[in-house]
């Protein structure tokens, strides 16, 4: 069975001390649960720091980057070789890379590549952009995005990875627009139906597929209530010492119903 995956994005937030007051307070509130796995993935600054203070039945970390060679003369730049002992997935192909740091869908190939290359797992980031959604391309660009991201993997390599679905719209617009989870669903079936073409039955059952945008405590179970959507994606919330506990406990909820989790905090 896949266990549910929740992935807290801190994004370029809180410095040593801060993450670290963060940890202690998830720590105390997010309980171990077998059939769910939380993700936290800190700057690259406090990876190192957070790793010796988590709680490792409770939290993996994840790195938010990193550049596909191994080492050599990249000023400035961290590799997945230097992560694999630190971290186990990282995440590529945010909306925030491709958009700020304009990383092209090869690069994006190249990083996903070297992440399973490394042992790492590769939380690959899809989704359109308002005007794209506009024009009808969600499904063009979505493809796009996974078939090139995916090219140079085998169909084991890819049962392991995680694809998130992040419409670009959808991403912190708290108040602003909201992302259906009806409508998020037929994307999330879209990729689905995608690795099946193009990897075949087992990987298409295997890969994790997450949804990101906005989420929050309340709207979690709307998601995570989806057939296709195997975890989630928070941005905002994962900073936040409560919303992100009652988005775990939305999983909880899903997964197995209120009650049994395995208390660990007595
Ligand atoms: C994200 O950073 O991947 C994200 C979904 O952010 P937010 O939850 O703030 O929209």
């Amino acid at each position: 069975m896949k266990r549910t995956l929740i992935v807290g994005n801190w994004k370029m937030n809180l410095n040593t001390h801060e993450a670290s007051l963060l940890v202690k307070r998830l720590n105390d509130k997010i309980q171990v649960h077998r059939d769910v796995e939380v993700v936290l993935a800190p700057s690259l600054l406090t990876l190192q720091p957070i790793s010796l203070e988590i709680d490792r039945r409770k939290f993996r970390l994840a790195a938010q980057n990193a550049y596909y060679k191994d080492e050599g003369a990249y000023t400035g730049e961290v590799s997945f070789t230097m992560l694999r002992d630190l971290v186990n997935y990282v995440i590529i192909g945010h909306s925030e890379r491709r958009i700020y740091f304009e990383e092209s869908l090869e690069l994006i190939r190249d990083k996903v590549q070297a992440a399973v290359r490394n042992g790492i797992t590769p939380i690959l980031c899809v989704g359109e952009t308002q005007n794209q959604r506009a024009a009808g391309e969600t499904s063009r660009v979505v493809h796009d995005q996974v078939v090139t991201a995916l090219s140079n993997l085998t169909a084991e390599e890819v049962e392991g990875i995680v694809i998130a679905y992040e419409p670009v719209w959808a991403i912190s617009t708290f108040g602003g627009q909201v992302a259906k989870p009806d409508d998020m669903e037929k994307v999330l079936k879209l990729i689905r139906h995608q690795i099946t073409e193009l990897y075949g039955d087992k990987a298409a059952a295997s890969v994790r597929l997450i949804y990101g945008g906005s989420v929050k405590g309340d709207t979690a179970s709307g998601y995570l209530a989806l057939e296709d959507c195997d975890g989630l994606l928070p941005g905002s919330a994962s900073l936040n010492y409560h919303q992100f506990p009652d988005i775990v406990a939305a999983a909880y909820r899903q997964t197995r119903g209120a009650g049994d989790e395995e208390k660990s905090n007595g």
